[in-house]
């Protein structure tokens, strides 16, 4: 079946359909707004945060045909704001209405094993890594690891989880038994200097622009602090923009595309991609002239990616679960600092480890943003 293609920009009036109804739906939902569409969103739950925010709401499951149906009735194009959305269900959509980014590249993303092949097929920078499918090939798979390796299951991890850094293959085969013995993919460890991340759009016309290198910090494997622009040299970030441009070609990406890297002694290796906008891509909605959504509503809605630019330097902090839970936690001091911008996604209830919101600070020193935080969060 041919997939269908949009055959000129949508004007404002037209609706846009969103897979997921979480924060990234409702950022993706009010980006839009603000330019003229219309949004609907495709989820199951009763309180998703981007059904609060949009005109149409279809309650149904990702597989389900008869929901998906009546958004493809209702939508002039439709994308996706969480990669585990079932590929099937990409193609099924765009027998009808243009869908992007294409359900292949969907698909690759949803696998660590078919993003790895993917990877190497193309000439991107991976660490050493092995498919792990049964217990019998762990021995072998470590032995050419550097001593220390991580296993993660190859679907379905995010966060940190379905992960586990092993010491030996007897470990790692431990690990594998208590992942329920599902496709998993074993890396070596990399004694990364720091992470990073390039967002870039892509657009129907084969365009790309990339956003500045983003420096990112874990806390207990969730994304906690993202600076911008990332300390690293010139030529790490000039890389890092190659390999990213690279990748988005290679998929013929259209939308908004994270790729997450490492740097170790200046060279950078591919961890994983997000084929949809990023956490920590959320500091350009007050630091850059256009944000990650306003770029994800253009590609969408058949429009030339815009120009991007940083105004100032930005340290992006995730507001979790835990920190809203704590008995001293204040809003109005958070909403006091200058220039932090706060984002807040209307989620019902706060858990541990839940992204709840997230802040931009942003100022002229990166140390000084630094600073500020560390006092912030005690
Ligand atoms: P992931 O779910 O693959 O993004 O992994 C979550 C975090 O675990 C990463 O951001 C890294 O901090 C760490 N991590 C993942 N894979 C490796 C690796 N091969 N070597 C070292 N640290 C890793």
């Amino acid at each position: 079946m041919v997939a269908k293609k949009l055959n000129q920009p949508l004007e404002p009036g037209a609706t846009l359909g969103v897979l997921g109804g979480g924060q990234l739906g409702r950022m993706f939902s009010q980006a839009a707004s603000k330019m003229g569409y219309k949004v609907c969103v495709l989820d199951p739950s009763a309180d998703s945060p981007a059904a609060e925010v949009s005109a149409l709401h279809v309650r149904a499951e990702f597989d389900d045909q008869a929901g998906l149906a009546r958004l493809a009735e209702q939508c002039d194009a439709i994308t996706t704001e969480f990669e585990n959305v079932p590929a099937d269900s990409l193609r099924f959509l765009q027998t009808s209405v243009p869908v992007c980014p294409p359900p292949e590249a969907v698909e690759i993303a949803q696998n660590r094993n078919l993003e790895k092949s993917f990877f190497k097929d193309h000439r991107l920078p991976v660490n050493t890594c092995a498919q792990i499918t049964e217990a019998a090939q762990i021995d072998s798979a470590f032995a050419k690891m550097s001593g220390k390796a991580v296993l993660k299951t190859a679907r379905f991890g995010y966060d940190g989880k379905g992960q586990q850094v092993c010491s030996s293959a007897a470990e790692a085969a431990a690990a594998f038994e208590s992942f329920g013995v599902q496709e998993c993919v074993l890396e070596d460890f990399v004694p990364f200097d720091c992470e990073v991340s390039v967002v870039l759009a892509r657009d129907v016309y084969g365009n790309i622009e990339a956003f500045p290198l983003v420096e990112n910090q874990h806390k207990n494997g969730i994304l906690d602090l993202c600076i911008v622009p990332a300390r690293v040299p010139q030529t790490v970030r000039q890389q890092a923009a190659d390999v990213a441009t690279k990748l988005a070609e290679s998929m013929q990406y259209v939308g908004v595309l994270a790729v997450e890297m490492f740097v170790c002694d200046g060279a950078l290796s591919i961890n994983e991609i997000a084929p949809r906008p990023h956490n920590s891509g959320h500091y350009t909605m007050d630091a850059c002239n256009y944000s990650q959504f306003d770029q994800q509503v253009r590609t969408l809605a058949g429009l030339p990616v815009a120009k991007v630019v940083q105004h100032q330097p930005a340290v992006m902090y995730n507001l979790l679960g835990d920190q809203l839970l704590e008995d001293n936690f204040q809003w109005l001091k958070l909403q006091s600092i200058d220039n932090a911008h706060v984002h807040v996604y209307g989620k019902a209830e706060a858990r541990l480890g839940r992204k709840m919101g997230h802040v931009n600070l942003l100022g002229a020193e990166t140390s000084d943003l630094l600073d500020k935080i560390v006092g912030l969060k005690n």
